[in-house]
């Protein structure tokens, strides 16, 4: 029979039957352990019987109130649930179903608060590279991966980007506040260079995700890049779609340096794998300055849906009673420090990084000029395949411009325990041992 269904490649993958806890079964019976939560969105791990219960409630009363005709218990209530979790200012929650549609939330309110500011020049949203903010058009101008961009280059508008601040690849001191400040007064040039006036946003992951690996900014970075936004009126946006939701070890990654942005998105581990959920929060003032001038121009359908919005409650109430941000940070350390010893037996290991649970190694073929692995040894593919013949899933990308050099996610739910993590590393071990032989 033909197969009708394609996503992006011809890449072939086993039928999934079933998913429990940390673990996924294809239906030839395999058991698959999750060590990149999917795409770092199974967070509290699959088949949570308290979010089930709380699904099958909703189902039983509605599936579905259109935003327009109706406000829902769900949807109020997890709007104040995400509120209460974000610094004091940030106090408005605009729902959506996705990563980028929450990005593209903040890219069209922040021009929208321009307007009302009189500021019609704004709209330049400066971005890094590389990065990753989404696949729809406007998160995609955003986006700091060429190849992604590359192809639709005509169709939107291409933003300017300043350099990730890889402290590791350009052999500086990431615990010097001396290098925080060299990669964030780039964003100062860029403002300077762009003209001050025109630029409107500049949109950063706290903790980065699957374009960096994980990247962790270097001492004083997130202070600085907000300083630098206050003096120039420029937005600041933090995209939390993966870092958010305690996977680093604190609810927002953000937290971390205890900086507060202007916009926030989130999505990924904030529906949990149990429905397709984002949001966009903002500050109360520009919320309520766009309003006033006649209404936010943007809206998705299934914004707000109550069955979404009753599972997404469901997931903060078991992140927070199982304290698994908690968990994320003990469990995170443990992890890393073992990613760290492999050092010793992979001399390909280059560099080992994140936050709790949001952690990533990358592959060199020279660890003092952490020059990448070249391109034709497939290292991309073929760690992830080996990995996967033996049962354990980890997330990679090319991270070098998408041109050479390799990192890999490892990501698993935030209720694993230590001996789940001794398996997470036997696995990669024997995986590791078989792609070095
Ligand atoms: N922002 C970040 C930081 C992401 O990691 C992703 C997804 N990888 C997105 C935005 C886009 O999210 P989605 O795929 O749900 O549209």
């Amino acid at each position: 029979m033909k197969n009708r269904l394609f996503y992006q490649s011809r890449l072939a993958r086993p039928e999934l039957d079933r998913a429990e806890g940390i673990y996924l079964w294809a239906k030839d019976g395999k058991r698959y352990l999750d060590g990149s939560s999917g795409a770092m969105v199974s967070n509290i791990g699959h088949s949570n019987p308290a979010v089930l219960q709380a699904m099958r409630e909703q189902m039983e009363k509605s599936t579905f109130g259109y935003r327009l005709h109706f406000q829902t218990e769900a949807s109020e209530r997890l709007a104040n649930k995400t509120a209460a979790l974000c610094p004091e200012e940030l106090g408005r929650v605009f729902f959506v179903s996705g990563g980028s549609e929450a990005v593209e939330s903040t890219l069209k309110l922040a021009r929208q608060y321009a307007l009302t500011r009189g500021e019609a020049q704004r709209y330049k949203v400066i971005s890094r590279m590389p990065s990753y903010h989404g696949s729809t058009l406007g998160a995609l101008a955003v986006t700091g991966y060429a190849p992604l961009a590359a192809p639709f280059s005509p169709m939107m508008r291409e933003m300017p980007k300043i350099p990730a601040p890889r402290a590791y690849l350009d052999g500086l001191d990431p615990d010097d506040p001396a290098t925080g400040k060299h990669y964030a007064d780039m964003l100062e040039q860029t403002i300077l260079d762009e003209g001050p006036q025109t630029v409107l946003a500049f949109i950063v992951e706290p903790v980065g995700g699957a374009s960096t690996g994980a990247l962790v900014p270097p001492a004083g970075y997130m202070q600085r890049i907000r300083e630098i936004c206050d003096d120039y009126g420029v937005l600041l946006i933090h995209d939390e779609v993966m870092s958010g939701g305690g996977r680093t070890g604190k609810f927002w990654g953000a937290e971390h340096w205890g900086t507060v942005p202007d916009l926030i998105s989130i999505s990924k581990g904030f529906g949990g794998g149990y429905v397709p959920l984002g949001a966009m929060i903002a500050r109360d003032d520009i919320v309520e300055a766009v309003l006033d001038a006649g209404g936010f121009a943007h809206g998705h359908t299934y914004a707000g849906n109550p069955l979404a919005c009753a599972a997404g409650l469901a997931v903060i109430d078991e992140i927070e009673r199982q304290d698994l941000t908690g968990n994320a940070a003990a469990m995170g350390d443990k992890l890393k420090a073992r990613l760290n010893a492999l050092k010793n037996r992979f001399p390909f290991i280059g560099d080992v990084r994140g936050k709790g649970l949001l952690l990533a190694f990358e592959l060199v073929s020279d660890r003092t000029t952490m020059q990448p692995l070249p391109k034709e040894l497939g290292a991309f593919d073929r760690l992830v395949n080996i990995a996967y013949d033996k049962g354990l899933i980890i997330y990679s990308r090319r991270t070098r411009g998408g041109i050479s050099g390799d990192h890999f996610l490892v990501c698993p739910p935030m209720i694993v325990t230590e001996p789940q993590i001794d398996e997470i590393m036997a696995l990669l071990t024997e995986a590791l041992d078989e792609f070095a032989a």
